[in-house]
């Protein structure tokens, strides 16, 4: 192999799991974080086999799992608390050995970064330039200063200034049509199940619950881009309170200080490559999806592995990145495709005639048909580390 040093450029799940590969294959890894602290905003999250067997083979799983707690009890219910699909968890972990955890964004990214030696990670660091210096090497400007490196992983999220240096003519991301309120509650709350998710016309509420008993809920609403609340828990109470427990007791034992309040935005033209040159994008800069399936992080610890992987045993670094293209791009593309139709089909779906076919549907589909659906994006197999 050619190469043996690389800069990561975004330190969220992507960027660490991607460094934690690279570190575990005997690469020199820096990645650098322009947020100066690391407060790790963001609520919670769920983690799906595909992305749990990935961490499995970056050495974190064991600890993930510990922190986390497995989503047996759930589905999916309509606001007066009538359900259109039971989630069977057991089934699951039955085919694929785990259920879906779910974990705090802060206690995963801790664990993340837990994994990396400490100098490895420099915040408060904006890599600000991108430059191909010879056909190995290429530079990334930070502040002032360069750092020069064989590899350079972009892993900077939706916004991504290398993909918009790398892919001039790309759109970037669209938004949605959707915004997302959410927090986790101040105190343990009992919400009855592992996970749940609810729809009313143009409008979703979900929760998943933690070990140590607080809960994570949020709020996803069909609105233009940009609009924002005084009170952000009050038109919540005003929109959600009335429908079924636990959700005005989790809007209630929540902080009004700690929502937050982000507008959805995907990448929805594809780009024609996650490799160009010497750099690899990787996570959201390369396949930013809409949340519906819960699937944005999982496909980020996807390709870290795989790129991580395709170093260790490629000859050549340029083969490498081609391999990790031909593998990823098909994947993460079809994800986020059929994740934007699973927003479509649930949370965005407004319409009362549309609303009422696909709760009957819903309601006649088997589990066990409902399982086999999942596990078409769970059931992924990691390319082997050591
Ligand atoms: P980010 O987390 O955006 O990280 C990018 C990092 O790069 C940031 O820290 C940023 O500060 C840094 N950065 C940017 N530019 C620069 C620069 N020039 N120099 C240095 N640093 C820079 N996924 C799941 O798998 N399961 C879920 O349950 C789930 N739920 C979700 C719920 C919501 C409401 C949303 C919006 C998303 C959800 N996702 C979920 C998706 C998931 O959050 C993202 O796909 C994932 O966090 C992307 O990680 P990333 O590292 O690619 O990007």
């Amino acid at each position: 192999m050619d190469g043996s040093s690389a800069v990561v450029v975004g330190g969220g799940i992507g960027g660490l799991a991607a460094a934690i590969g690279l570190h575990r294959i005997g690469w020199q890894v820096t990645v650098v974080e322009r947020a100066s602290t690391l407060e790790d905003a963001g609520a919670g999250i769920s983690l799906a086999a595909n992305g749990l067997r990935a961490l499995d083979e970056l050495g974190v799983g064991e600890a993930v799992r510990n922190a986390a707690r497995g989503q047996y009890s759930g589905g999916t219910r309509t606001p007066r608390g009538g359900w259109l699909a039971r989630m069977d968890g057991s089934a699951l972990e039955r085919a694929v050995g785990t259920p879906i955890m779910g974990i705090p964004r802060s206690t995963l990214h801790r664990l993340l970064r837990d994994s990396l030696p400490a100098d490895a990670l420099l915040i408060g660091t904006e890599a600000d330039s991108l430059q191909q210096v010879s056909p190995g090497t290429v530079r990334v400007g930070r502040s002032g200063t360069v750092l020069e490196a064989d590899l350079v992983v972009a892993a900077d999220g939706i916004g991504s200034a290398m993909r918009g240096r790398l892919f001039p003519a790309h759109p970037g991301p669209a938004y949605s049509g959707s915004t997302v309120l959410r927090a986790i509650t101040e105190h343990p709350v009992d919400p009855g199940t592992d996970f749940e998710l609810t729809w009313g016309p143009g409008a979703e509420f979900g929760h998943i619950a933690f070990p140590d008993g607080r809960a994570e809920w949020h709020a996803v609403l069909n609105l233009p881009a940009g609009t924002r609340f005084a009170d952000p828990l009050a038109e919540l109470r005003r929109r959600f309170g009335t429908w079924h427990d636990p959700i005005p007791a989790l809007l209630d034992a929540t902080r009004p200080t700690a929502v937050l309040h982000h507008d959805v935005h995907e990448l929805r033209t594809p780009l024609p490559s996650y490799t160009a040159g010497r750099t690899a994008l990787l996570g959201d800069a390369a396949h930013a999806m809409t949340p519906n399936l819960g699937q944005g992080a999982c496909q980020a610890l996807e390709d870290a592995v795989t790129l991580a992987a395709a170093l260790a045993t490629a000859p050549t670094v340029q083969a490498a990145l081609a391999h990790y293209d031909a593998e990823r791009r098909p994947r993460g593309q079809a994800v986020a495709r059929a994740a934007r139709q699973a927003g479509r089909m649930g949370q965005q779906l407004s319409h009362p005639v549309a609303i009422a076919l696909r709760n009957t549907a819903m309601r006649l589909t088997p589990s066990r048909a409902a399982t086999r659906m999942i596990l078409r994006h769970h059931a992924w197999v990691p390319p082997r580390l050591r």
